[in-house]
C-alpha cells in the first residue's frame, strides 16, 4: 500500500504540465503487484490490460525486480562505443530461438520498425537499384508515431496534419491477397504487416494471407517485414506469433511485452539481409542500453519456458469463458477474436461506438480493460495472470457491464 500521497500531485497536475496528446483515467496507479495495482487512494484494481501488452508478467515480478536491482549496482550505460554483456547475452538469446542472425536494439516499437523500414529500403536499393523503395502495407495497421512508422500505419488520422509523408508507401486492404498481387511490382522493396493487427481492431491474417505474401515477396525479391510489436513475446502462445503460423519474415520486430514494462525493442533480421548495414548507417544513443538488456534477458528467460507459453490457451479459454458467462445474461457481445491473450470481444451493434465507456465503467468498478477501436473491447493480461485474479477482475466487469446495460 501507498504510504503517503502528496496531494499537490494530481490528475488535474496532469492537464498543466504534460502535452495534451493523451487522456488519462481520473485516479494515478501508484503501486503493482501480479495482475493487480493500486492507486494514490488505495483502491486495487484487477489489470486485464497489462500496460498494453507490455507487463506480460505481471507488475513487480520477482525475476524482473532482482535482475534490474543486481544490475543497477554494476553498470548502467556505456553507449555503442562499447558492447556490453546484457545485451550480448540477449541478442544470443533472441538468435538462437528464431530465424534471426542479427539483432539492432532500440527502445521503442516504433524505433525498431523505423530500423526495419530503412533496411528493408536499403537493402533493396544496394542489392537491386535505386528505384526498389515501394512499402505495401495495410489499411488500420499500427506501426509507431515516427513520420515513417505513421506513414506506414494504415490509418490516415494518425499521419495526417503533419506535412509531407515519406513517399512511395502503399495500403491495401489486411487479409485481401488479390490487392495485394494488383500493387505488388519489382519496385517493391518490402510488405509490413501485423500478423494479428492489435491497435486496428485485433484482427489475425489468415495463414493463407502470410504463405501468399511470402510467395509474393520472394517472387518479386521483397522482404516481408512482420511487426511482433504487440503479438510477439510469448503473447498468443508461440515464441513469436510467425511459428505458430509457420511463416518466416526477413525482418521481425519486437519491443512491449520485451521489456516487460522496461523501455526496449529489438529488430531481428537474417545474415544476408543485415550485410547492406556498416557501421554509421544507424544507430541510437540507447539501444543496447545494460538496464534495458538485463531485464529484456530476464523477461525472454521466464517467458520463453513451456509452462508459461502452454498457459497462453488456457488462460485465453477462461477469459472467454467467463466472458461469455456475462455475455449470456447481458447480451453485449457478438464474438470474440484474436489469438492467445490478445483477444478482443466484439460489441453487439447496440454498442458500437462506445467501447471507450466500457473502459471508464470498467476502472470505475476497478478493472482495468483496453479498446481497440470503437466497436472492440481489448484484453492484454499477464501471460502468468492466475486463475484467481481472472474471477476477480471478471466479477468486478460483469458489474460494470450490468450498469451499462441497466442505464
Ligand atoms: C505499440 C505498437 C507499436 C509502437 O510501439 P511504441 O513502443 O509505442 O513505439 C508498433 N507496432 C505495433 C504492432 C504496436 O502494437
Amino acid at each position: 500500500m501507498p504510504q503517503s500521497i502528496d496531494q499537490s500531485v494530481n490528475r488535474a497536475l496532469f492537464d498543466k504540465v504534460i502535452l495534451p496528446v493523451y487522456a488519462p483515467a481520473p485516479f494515478i496507479p501508484v503501486k503493482g503487484e501480479g495482475s493487480r495495482v493500486w492507486d494514490q487512494q488505495h483502491n486495487e484494481y484487477i489489470d486485464f490490460a497489462g500496460g498494453i501488452a507490455v507487463n506480460a508478467l505481471g507488475h513487480c515480478h520477482p525475476k524482473l525486480v532482482s535482475a534490474l536491482k543486481a544490475q543497477s549496482h554494476k553498470l548502467w550505460h556505456v553507449s555503442n562505443v562499447f558492447t556490453n554483456e546484457p545485451a550480448l547475452k540477449l541478442a544470443q538469446r533472441l538468435t538462437e530461438n528464431t530465424f534471426a542472425d542479427r539483432v539492432f536494439f532500440a527502445n521503442s516499437g516504433a524505433e525498431a520498425n523505423e530500423a526495419a523500414f530503412k533496411l528493408a529500403r536499403r537493402y533493396a536499393i544496394e542489392t537491386y537499384s535505386p528505384y526498389k523503395t515501394k512499402i505495401i502495407a495495410f489499411y488500420q495497421a499500427f506501426h509507431g508515431r515516427t513520420l515513417f512508422t505513421v506513414s506506414v500505419g494504415g490509418q490516415a488520422k494518425y499521419s495526417d496534419g503533419f506535412g509531407p509523408k515519406p513517399a512511395d508507401i502503399i495500403h491495401v486492404p489486411f487479409n485481401d491477397l488479390a490487392a495485394v498481387k494488383a500493387v505488388m511490382d519489382d519496385h517493391t522493396c518490402a510488405v509490413v504487416i501485423e500478423p494479428i493487427q492489435g491497435e486496428g481492431g485485433v484482427t489475425p491474417a489468415t495463414p493463407e494471407f502470410l504463405q501468399g505474401l511470402r510467395q509474393l515477396c520472394d517472387q518479386f525479391n521483397a522482404l516481408l517485414v512482420f511487426d511482433e510489436v504487440q503479438c510477439g513475446m510469448g503473447r498468443i502462445g508461440s515464441l513469436f506469433a510467425y511459428m505458430d503460423y509457420g511463416v518466416v519474415p526477413d525482418i521481425l520486430t519486437s519491443a512491449k511485452a520485451l521489456g516487460g514494462g522496461f523501455p526496449i525493442s529489438a529488430m531481428l533480421t537474417t545474415h544476408k539481409v543485415a550485410q547492406v548495414m556498416h557501421p554509421g548507417v544507424h544507430g541510437t544513443t540507447y539501444g543496447g542500453n545494460l538496464l534495458a538488456c538485463a531485464v529484456g534477458l530476464a523477461v525472454f528467460d521466464v517467458i520463453n519456458t513451456p509452462e508459461v507459453l502452454k498457459g497462453v490457451a488456457a488462460r485465453r479459454n477462461a477469459f472467454i469463458e467467463q466472458l461469455e458467462t456475462i455475455n449470456q445474461q447481458f447480451k453485449v457481445f457478438t464474438g470474440y477474436r484474436g489469438k492467445g491473450l490478445l483477444l478482443g470481444a466484439e460489441l453487439s451493434p447496440q454498442y458500437h461506438d462506445k467501447s471507450s465507456h466500457f473502459l471508464a465503467v470498467a476502472a470505475e468498478f476497478k478493472v482495468l480493460i483496453l479498446n481497440a477501436g470503437p466497436n472492440i473491447l481489448r484484453f492484454t493480461p499477464s501471460l502468468v495472470i492466475t486463475d484467481e485474479e481472472i474471477k476477480d477482475g471478471m466479477n468486478r466487469f460483469a458489474k460494470a457491464v450490468a450498469k451499462i446495460v441497466q442505464a
